[in-house]
């Protein structure tokens, strides 16, 4: 159905009316953003992007993601998102992510799917491997002899999505390992 241009006038006084007599916007018929998420469960997460860490609030039907927003009580962000955290949804709801391990053996071009046991197993060994394999015990430093203990083999590299706590357990963990190369991806 058109609408006349006196018509649209009008309509538009009695709305504006509406704000002048109450002193704030008249309601409006549905409240969509509650409509949206009524009933579902809620949670809070942090974004994993990077090390702004804004809170986010998911909502879930049956175990599954069907709103990501910012947290509008998080001390961070206050309820706001950038482009990457608003599309933090896509990446919950994607047919193209991947859930299971792939993996494809040295000169195969068949990618094959692995349990998390098998995965782990497979990186200690070869962690082991490669620190068995290139560990200094000792070096020769002008002439005199220093215990080192150093792994040449392996390097460290920290994300900036990486909180306090986990920059902490990982830089000892590298540390454990004799990891000298120990950086982190924004210094690089
Ligand atoms: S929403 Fe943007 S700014 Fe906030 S943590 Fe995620 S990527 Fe960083």
């Amino acid at each position: 159905m058109g609408i006349s241009r006196r018509n649209f006038l009008k309509g538009s006084a009695l709305a504006a009316g509406g704000v002048a007599i109450n002193g704030k916007p008249a309601k409006a018929s549905a409240d969509s953003t509650e409509l949206r998420t009524k009933g579902l469960e809620v949670t809070t997460t942090v974004c994993p992007y990077c090390a702004v860490g804004c809170g986010m609030i998911v909502h879930t039907k049956n175990g599954k993601v069907v709103n990501i927003e910012g947290d509008t009580e998080h001390p961070i962000n206050e309820g706001s998102l950038c482009a990457k955290g608003s599309a933090m949804f896509q990446v919950a709801n994607n047919e193209r992510r991947l859930t299971k391990v792939q993996y494809r053996a040295p000169k195969s071009g068949v990618w094959e799917e692995k349990s998390w046991d098998w995965t782990m197993n497979r990186i200690a060994k070869l962690m082991k491997e490669t620190r068995d394999r290139n560990f200094v015990k000792e070096e020769k430093i002008k002439g005199e002899m220093y215990t080192v203990n150093r792994n040449d083999g392996m390097a460290m590299l920290g994300g900036a999505a990486l909180d306090n706590e986990e920059c902490y357990l990982l830089s000892k963990f590298a540390r454990a390992m004799g990891v000298g190369y120990l950086e982190h991806q924004a210094r690089i």
